[in-house]
This record gives C-alpha cells, sequence and structure tokens, in this order.
C-alpha cells in the first residue's frame, strides 16, 4: 500500500517538475513535495516511523532513493531556469550594432571668437603677450590718462554709458588696457588686447552699442612707424591669407601723437572701385600713431627714454570683411541659421 503510495508520488513529482519552468513555478514545486510540514514527499518520510524496523529498511531505503532522485532532477532543473533567464535578460540587453547612433549637437566657435584666436596666435608668435581689461572702466583711465580731459571734444565722438557708481564707465575702447598695461609691466612692452567695448549709438546695419575691438602696442627705445607697418602688414596678409594692400594716412586721435589711420585695399574690388570701398579702392581700418608722451606718462613710463605705437581695430569689423557680412546685427543675433555657416 504505501510503497504504491510512494510510487504514484514519485510519477506525479517527475511530471510536475517537467511542468516547471521558470522560478516561480521551481519554487512552487519545492513547497508542493518538500515544505518542511505540508510536503507531500515530508509526510510520507515522517510516516515511516511508525513502521517495523523491518518495513522501514526497506521502504526507508527506497524512498530516499526516490527523493535523491528527484534532487538530482531539480538540480538540473534550477540550472536549466538559470541559463533561461541569463538568456533572456541578454536578449533585452542585446544592443544592434547595425543601428544609426543618435547624433548629438556640438556647439562651434562664434566667428568673432575664431578670428580672434587668429590673430592672438599671430601676435604671440611675434613675442606680444595677450592682456585683457575690466568692461565697466574708471572715467580715469577710459578718458584722462588717455589724453582726453573732460573738457576735450573727443569725448562726444565716444559718447557712452555711464554708470551709477560715480566716474565709471562701460568702456568705450579697449585702449585703457594699454595704461593698465604700463602701469603694471613697464617697458619694454610688446601686448594686444582683444576685448568687448559699448558705445552710445543708435543701431544699424554698420553701427552697434556693443562690439569688439583689438588693441595693441609695441614700446622700446627705437620703435617706430616703420615696425606698425611691417607688423600690420604680416597680420593682415596671414588673416586675409593673402598680400593686402596698406596705406597710411594722417589722422586724429588725442593718444596718439603723430596719429594717423590706415587704410586698406579694398578686397572686394582689388582696388578698382566699388559700392564697398565708395569707388576709392580704399577702407579704413585702423587708427594708429606713436604713444603720445602723456599717455606714456600716465602710464608711469618716461617719454624721454622710451616710445611706441598703438593700433586699435575694429575686430566686429574685420570679421564682417573677412566673411562678407553685411549688417553687423547678425554676429550678437544669436541667430544659430546664420552662426552654423561658420562651423
Ligand atoms: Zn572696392
Amino acid at each position: 500500500m504505501l510503497l504504491e503510495k510512494i510510487k504514484n508520488l514519485k510519477k506525479s513529482a517527475l511530471s510536475d517538475l517537467e511542468k516547471v519552468f521558470d522560478e516561480k513555478s521551481f519554487r512552487d514545486f519545492e513547497l508542493k513535495y518538500f515544505a518542511r510540514k505540508t510536503g507531500l514527499l515530508t509526510k510520507i518520510l515522517r510516516g515511516l516511523s511508525g513502521l517495523s524496523i523491518e518495513e522501514k529498511k526497506k521502504i526507508g531505503k527506497f524512498s530516499n532513493e526516490i527523493k535523491r532522485e528527484i534532487e538530482e532532477l531539480m538540480k538540473k532543473k534550477k540550472k536549466e531556469i538559470e541559463y533561461l533567464s541569463l538568456k533572456k535578460k541578454l536578449k533585452k540587453e542585446k544592443i544592434d550594432l547595425t543601428l544609426p547612433g543618435q547624433e548629438k549637437e556640438i556647439g562651434s566657435l562664434h566667428p568673432l571668437s575664431t578670428v580672434q584666436r587668429e590673430i592672438e596666435d599671430i601676435f604671440l608668435q611675434m613675442g606680444f603677450q595677450i592682456l585683457t581689461g575690466p568692461e565697466m572702466e574708471s572715467e580715469y583711465y577710459n578718458f584722462e590718462a588717455l589724453n582726453i580731459p573732460s573738457y576735450h571734444p573727443a569725448r562726444d565722438m565716444q559718447d557712452t554709458f555711464y554708470m551709477e557708481e560715480e566716474g565709471t564707465v562701460l568702456r568705450t575702447h579697449t585702449s585703457p588696457v594699454q595704461i593698465r598695461a604700463m602701469q603694471d609691466y613697464g617697458a619694454p612692452l610688446k601686448a594686444i588686447v582683444p576685448g568687448r567695448v559699448f558705445r552710445y549709438e543708435a543701431t544699424d546695419a554698420s553701427h552697434d552699442n556693443t562690439f569688439y575691438q583689438i588693441e595693441g602696442l609695441m614700446i622700446d627705445k627705437e620703435i617706430n612707424l616703420a615696425n606698425l607697418k611691417a607688423i600690420m602688414q604680416e597680420v593682415l596678409n596671414r588673416i586675409f591669407k593673402k598680400e593686402v594692400k596698406l596705406r597710411f594716412r594722417p589722422g586724429y586721435f588725442p593718444f596718439v601723437e603723430p596719429g594717423l589711420e590706415l587704410d586698406l585695399g579694398c578686397l572686394i574690388c582689388e582696388g578698382k572701385g566699388c559700392s564697398v570701398c565708395k569707388q576709392s579702392g580704399w577702407v579704413e581700418f585702423m587708427g594708429a600713431g606713436m604713444i603720445h608722451p602723456n599717455v606714456l606718462k600716465a602710464g608711469k613710463i618716461n617719454p624721454k627714454k622710451w616710445q611706441g605705437f598703438a593700433f586699435g581695430f575694429g575686430l566686429t569689423r574685420l570679421v564682417m570683411m573677412k566673411y562678407g557680412i553685411n549688417d553687423i546685427r547678425l554676429l550678437s543675433g544669436g541667430n544659430l541659421n546664420f552662426l552654423k555657416q561658420f562651423n
């Protein structure tokens, strides 16, 4: 009777085990047959204690064999389930290397930054240092120290934004850094100063209230305008990647003496005359001159021992010339469609 019961139990256990396919059904199976109190096999093994020694030996051996057999099969099953679940997991994690990648948009340099870096590289190779200064500047550095006293009409040419703090303006040019550089480093000195400047200006295609300049100066015992011409020729040839024509003509700036303007042979018409150069073949490019003795003095440099030139040009204007941009507002408008052309 009992033997029959055990045989049937084995049969049903084996068929149940066949149906086990995941961790949950495996646990259910385990509970059904091996639970400490309610397991079907457990119960039978417990019931053996009431038998005679003879029967115990016989049936006990038999049922233990069955138990071991089932346990052996369960071990196999468990491995199978583990393998299957791993396979499922890997399938989910599979990466299809043939799928196209997700493109990430990367920003690029603004044309002003690109050209500024180009110019910085050229000057660095010539031994100039690159300096910066405050955009909110004292009236003293922006005007007085540059030989533009408060009564001077040149102040009207550079109308600017006066700050609430007494005697403070948004700098109208990068030139105040000339004074700061002379005070900090003394002579001899070779430096350029790229930076943002501000003017109280009505905005149109060629005027903006905020733009960029590059200032430069070179001070030593025998620096003269021939040095300036040679340096600017080299720099401009390299920026425009061709031999450009230059000419000097007299010009007035309070912080230089003599002062001059440097014109660039028109790059559009090559000097033949067009609307950009107003048929003259020349385009105004920068102001320059020999640093005024008063400016050297303000920079704590002795004008009897040292001399040098200074120049300043519009980086914004240069970028417009280089890329043929006809509206200055495009450069500060933040329009990506415009800027993407320079990637
Ligand atoms: Zn022209």
